[in-house]
């Protein structure tokens, strides 16, 4: 049944839930809008949670998607702080905490995701710290005082970012990676060197290939013992050591879902009128590709726009170039495209001391790159990259490896 005079709805007013929200008024779309959140917070951007945020300069306001004035003259129904605990897709319902229910024409699932826990750590110990949400940011950010000694468990890009902001700071970090090396399942080997060597010159005291033993306090962490016996004293623990998908209501209502929720080329879910945006969807860069999941910014913006212009009746396929950054310290990191793990098959230096590194396919037609650089100074590279990925005529790889050549001639040619 579906009851079209109902409204459209969103559950989760993050940034996917959110841009959808403002896409769909933006389209011209005049019926009621419901935007549903368990924060108590308009949508917002998490990137600055880790960076300027944690920082202390920049503050909540400058990371939501708009104003509240905006929203209320956009007329869209913002419900916040209320979790939506279930769905019935037969009837086009949704279910809140209180027993109270409402009816959608068409739902777009943006749950987004949680910190995953470290087992065995007690979840009341006070100085234990996981980052995902505003609040969580802000209540980390009191406890990064000069001085202090921070123990990160977790060296992909939370554990990164928060020991550059808590080195900023004043801080004393120790930072424990279990694999090999730094973000080693997004980032090419080289990055990751990189990023090693640039958080050990900030002082940061950065272990690979460690295993923790146990936390140490009643009350609070004091330590943390590693598998070979060292114990290192801590003032606060950070942890970030990945994201679970918020999939529960989804996979209750009997929606398919993998390690997230499933979606077709139009992100639309098995169930009739429902889509799914964001960290949470599960879905396929090509159509012969396999399922998977975008934890990025850039995905989270383009998926809640196009999937709004599908609840519209829009029947577009969701065709997008992946990308991420990462800003650490004065450096920075951005990628476009698809990244092989495997070795790049160019690389070419950079002004400053950077890099970048291309990946082509053995047609030569470039399918992602990576860059690395002090400051923002290989954005205008990427982009260029971005341009020569869509555009997928064949590259000499002398011509990607000499540094001499500019990107943009490669795009004329
Ligand atoms: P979210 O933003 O998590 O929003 C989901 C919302 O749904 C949340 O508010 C959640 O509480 C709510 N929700 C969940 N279940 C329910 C329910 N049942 N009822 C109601 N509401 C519910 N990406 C980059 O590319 N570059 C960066 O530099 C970068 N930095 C980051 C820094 C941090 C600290 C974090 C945490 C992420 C960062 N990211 C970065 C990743 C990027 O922010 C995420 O990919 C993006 O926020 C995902 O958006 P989303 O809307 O899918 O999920
Ligand atoms: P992540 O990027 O998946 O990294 C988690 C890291 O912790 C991995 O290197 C992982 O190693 C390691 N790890 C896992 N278990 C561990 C353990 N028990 N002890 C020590 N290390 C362990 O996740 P995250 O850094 O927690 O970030 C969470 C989310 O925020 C992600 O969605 C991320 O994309 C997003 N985020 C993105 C950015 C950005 O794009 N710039 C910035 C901040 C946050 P293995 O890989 O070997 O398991």
């Amino acid at each position: 049944m579906n009851p079209a005079n109902a409204p459209l709805v969103i559950v989760g007013a993050g940034h996917a839930g959110g841009r959808a929200a403002l896409t769909l008024r933006a389209e011209g779309y005049c019926g009621r809008v419901i935007l549903i959140g368990d924060e108590p917070h308009l949508p917002y951007e998490r990137p600055p949670l880790s960076k300027g945020l944690l920082q202390g300069t920049v503050e909540l306001a400058s990371c939501s998607l708009c104003d509240p004035a905006r929203l209320a003259e956009l007329e869209v129904e913002h419900l916040a702080g209320n979790p939506v605990t279930g769905l019935d897709p037969q009837q086009h319902r949704l279910r809140f905490a209180d027993g109270s229910g409402l009816q959608y024409a068409r739902l777009l699932l943006a749950t987004g995701g949680r910190a995953r826990r470290l087992p065995g750590v007690p979840v009341h110990l006070a100085n234990v710290f996981y980052l995902r949400t505003h609040d969580e940011a802000l209540a980390l950010r009191a406890s990064l005082q000069p001085g202090a000694r921070v123990v990160i468990i977790g060296g992909g890009f939370i554990g990164l970012e928060v020991a550059a902001t808590a080195s900023a700071l004043g801080c004393v970090v120790t930072l424990l990676e279990a694999g090999p090396r730094l973000a080693g399942r997004v980032l090419p080997e080289r990055v990751s060197s990189a990023l090693l060597e640039l958080h050990r010159r900030q002082g940061v005291d950065v272990r690979l290939n460690v295993g923790i033993e146990s936390v140490q306090g009643e009350w609070e962490a004091g330590s943390v013992q590693l598998v070979d016996g060292e114990v290192l004293p801590c003032d606060l623990l950070v942890v970030g050591i990945g994201m679970q998908p918020n999939i529960e209501l989804a996979a209750a209502a009997g929606l398919e879902v993998g390690q997230g929720i499933r979606v077709d080329a139009q992100l639309r879910t098995s169930a009739p009128d429902i889509f799914a945006a964001g960290d949470v969807c599960e879905f396929r860069l090509h159509p012969e590709g396999v399922f998977q999941r975008q934890e990025t910014w850039r995905n989270a913006e383009t998926q809640g726009r196009h999937a709004a212009l599908n609840m519209l009746g829009g029947e577009l396929p969701f065709e997008v170039i992946p990308g991420f950054w990462s800003d650490q310290y004065d450096w920075g990191l951005q990628t476009v495209g698809v990244i092989n793990p495997a070795e790049p098959s160019a690389s070419r230096a950079t002004p400053g001391g950077g890099f970048l590194l291309f990946y082509l396919d053995a047609d030569q037609r470039l399918q992602g790159a990576c860059g690395w650089g002090q400051g923002n100074s290989i954005a205008k590279d990427i982009k260029l990259c971005e341009r020569l990925i869509a555009n997928q005529n064949p590259l000499p790889v002398h011509a990607l490896a000499d540094a001499g050549v500019p990107l943009k001639q490669l795009l004329r040619n």
